[in-house]
């Protein structure tokens, strides 16, 4: 299996991190939490040039910030991102040729687990009629109720929480602030 053989060439690096993981063996003490798509092409710790243990991330498809208390998995790791881990910015990173948002703008989704997971979505940007304004939109959109989550109002209204929207465009390479 390919995973298995890419872990080997991976262990041939051992040198190169095992001081970093012995000292990630402590605990982990990231300084942010990015939530981004699942999509294979967009890679935060790659983009900012974070090492293992500096990023907390929270992968799923289209970069959906659900209101809280509707999808579990969504509100645990924010949770525990805000206030345990105690990140100092998160960031909700969309993307350029996002499948998802893409879908839902074509209305395309019908049954199964993405419509389950994106029809509330779709139904707010599914009028846009370009998909890069649909991809930032939907940036926005995760931002609003990534607000209303209790620990997230809380840790902001404190000054301890830094909160940004944020799109990449992986062909031009650039990242723009969502307002
Ligand atoms: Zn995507």
């Amino acid at each position: 299996m390919k995973l298995v053989e890419r872990f080997e060439l991976f262990k041939r690096e051992k040198e190169a991190y095992q001081e970093l993981f012995r000292e990630l063996e402590k605990g982990q003490k990231p300084w942010a939490m990015v939530i981004s798509c699942c999509d294979s092409r967009i890679v935060p710790e790659l983009i900012f040039k974070a090492d293992p243990g500096e990023i907390f991330v929270l992968r799923n498809v289209a970069n959906v910030v659900p209101p809280y208390g509707i999808f579990p998995s969504v509100d645990a790791a924010v949770e525990y991102a805000v206030e345990h881990l105690k990140v100092q910015e998160l960031a909700v990173l969309g993307h350029s040729q996002c499948g998802g948002v893409k879908a839902m703008v074509e209305g395309t989704l019908e049954t199964g687990g993405l419509f389950k997971w994106l029809e509330s979505r779709a139904r707010q940007i599914g009028g846009i009629c370009c998909t890069k304004s649909a991809e930032k939109l939907n940036v926005k959109l995760s931002i609003e109720n990534l607000l209303k989550y209790p620990c997230v109002e809380k840790a902001v209204s404190e000054g301890t929480l830094k909160i940004v929207g944020l799109y990449y465009d992986f062909a031009n390479f650039t990242l723009e602030l969502i307002e």
